[in-house]
């Protein structure tokens, strides 16, 4: 092959020489890898198995000066570019058909500053890469619920998990960012260097360069957390959803409760004749003294009849990887999300009814409760305005064979419509698949306007494309 055919931009190909490639290739510390490399196939899998895109080229990158070059070499072809943290997106957007991706999966340092309570993190990092270094001080800051996922897109979205009632978001905690905008230029942005663009990169997704490293705040967890799984038979849902609503309606900050439907699986605390039926799931979890814990967690645990009560002090670190079987790489996976405000009797109804027909043994409807400090921050100091949503649902179907693609999407599109007239109308962006694309002005609300001002200054021959995009000059 004497050239690489590469999509761009604005639609269409390129056709660049090999020595064009192979020259700048030699200038990289990491790694350029073709259709034809022997790891190809391996490095353009993302998590959702749906996703099947091939890049015509892929830059491993080691450093900052690969993410520089790699930028500077899309711009000046005009090439298509994806961006890829952990991989974890659901819509896929890491990956990009035919164009230039950017892999940053192998800069996985985390430096830990236990005086200070600060991390610098790469964005190759998985969450639980962070917990481990952070743990290892009795440190962290809140981020998701599933330890692969990347730290940098969760990031760059929002980024809720059990410690959000306590500590706020992600970008709650980020206090400074390193970035490669599209001029291939590195800016440190903070609330005192580009307090426009660190505004913009704390909810506005990859839209604004490429981040090659995060400092957050941190703060002493664990390193035990009273935290596990309350089990109730489905035949209870709307009893249990009832007492859910009104237990956490009340909750201290230091402690979360999320319900999850499904069908239970074959987990070694759970009776056999449980395996494969319907069950309502509670995750608790609360971080503090474990005896004030303990009692503000009693009431729940003796609600009811349930199968299972596997609630105790385990690591913080466990606790973040507890959900990880369950959410394994490679299967296909659709879904669709909207925030509450609160779950009323007749939005239980529909949630129950659709729990009652999952199209598939893996199949999830996941409430997460939210509220505490993420709802202290104003709606327009980041991106993410939906600081007064309580509870974020996420329709999760998931399955294994091609076949029942049709069964399964078409399920969450129904539960997700007729659950809209009890929902607020807001999406957290990071939960919104690729066909959503009509949803931005849903996933930002007030603050689209401004990222579409800063957009256009960052960015504004949209290079930074293959994400939730924000068009520069759409709105401005
Ligand atoms: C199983 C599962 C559980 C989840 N649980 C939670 C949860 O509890 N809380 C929560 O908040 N979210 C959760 N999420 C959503 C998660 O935050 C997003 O999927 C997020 O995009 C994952 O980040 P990543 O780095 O793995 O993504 P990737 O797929 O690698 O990247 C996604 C996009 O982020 C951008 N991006 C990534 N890295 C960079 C970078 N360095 N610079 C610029 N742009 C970049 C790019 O636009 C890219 O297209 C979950 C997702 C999954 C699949």
């Amino acid at each position: 092959m004497s050239t690489y055919a590469l999509r761009m931009l604005g639609g269409g190909t390129t056709e660049l020489s090999k020595k064009d490639v192979i020259q700048f290739a030699a200038n990289l510390r990491g790694e350029l890898f073709t259709p034809d490399s022997p790891d190809y196939d391996q490095l353009r899998t993302v998590w959702n198995g749906m996703v099947n895109r091939k890049p015509a080229l892929i830059i491993r990158c080691a450093g900052v000066a690969d993410i520089m070059h790699a930028v500077a070499f899309a711009r000046r072809h005009r090439l298509l570019v994806s961006v890829r943290g952990g991989g974890h997106n659901i819509a896929g957007s890491a990956v990009c058909d035919g164009g230039l991706m950017i892999d940053l999966s192998h800069m996985r340092s985390v430096r830990i500053d236990p005086l200070r309570k600060t991390a610098r993190v790469e964005p190759g990092c998985t969450l639980a890469d962070f917990d481990h270094e952070a743990q290892a001080f009795g440190l962290a800051t809140p981020v998701g619920i599933n330890s692969t996922t990347g730290i940098a897109g969760l990031t760059l979205g929002g980024g809720f998990g059990w410690l959000s009632r306590k500590y706020g978001l992600t970008v709650d905690n980020l206090l400074s960012a390193d970035i490669v905008t599209a001029d291939s230029q590195l800016v440190t942005v903070s609330k005192d260097s580009h307090a426009d663009l660190f505004w913009a990169i704390r909810g506005g997704g990859g839209n604004f360069g490429v981040i090659t490293s995060f400092e957050y705040e941190l703060h002493p967890v664990g390193p035990e957390v009273l935290s596990g799984l309350i089990v109730h038979p489905f035949q209870d849902a709307k009893k249990v959803m009832q007492f859910y609503r009104q237990f956490t309606a009340s909750l201290p900050d230091e402690a979360v409760v999320w319900a999850v439907l499904r069908k239970a699986p074959p987990l070694p605390f759970l009776p056999q004749e449980w395996h494969g039926k319907e069950v309502v799931v509670l995750a608790v979890f609360y971080e503090g003294d474990a005896s004030v814990g303990k009692a503000v967690l009693d009431p729940l645990r003796a609600f009811g009849n349930p199968i299972a009560d596997v609630v105790g002090p385990h690591p913080y670190a466990g606790w973040q990887q507890a959900f990880d079987p369950l959410l394994t790489a490679g299967a296909r996976n659709y879904w669709k999300s909207h925030n509450f405000s609160e779950l009323s009797d007749e939005a239980l109804d529909v949630l129950i009814d659709y729990a009652s027909q999952l199209p598939s043994p893996h199949t999830e409807i996941f409430v997460a409760q939210v509220g505490g400090q993420v709802s202290r921050v104003g709606k327009q100091e980041t991106p993410y305005p939906h600081r007064d949503a309580n509870y974020i649902l996420n329709v999760h179907a998931r399955w294994e064979d091609p076949s029942e693609d049709d069964l399964c999407t078409a399920w969450a599109r129904a539960f997700f419509r007729d659950s809209t007239p009890f929902a607020m109308g807001g999406v957290y962006v990071n939960f919104l698949t690729q066909e959503e694309t009509d949803r931005i002005q849903a996933a930002y609300g007030p603050n689209l306007d401004r990222l579409v001002e800063i957009k256009g200054r960052y960015d504004a021959g949209n290079l930074f494309r293959s994400n939730q995009n924000i068009k520069p000059g759409t709105f401005a």
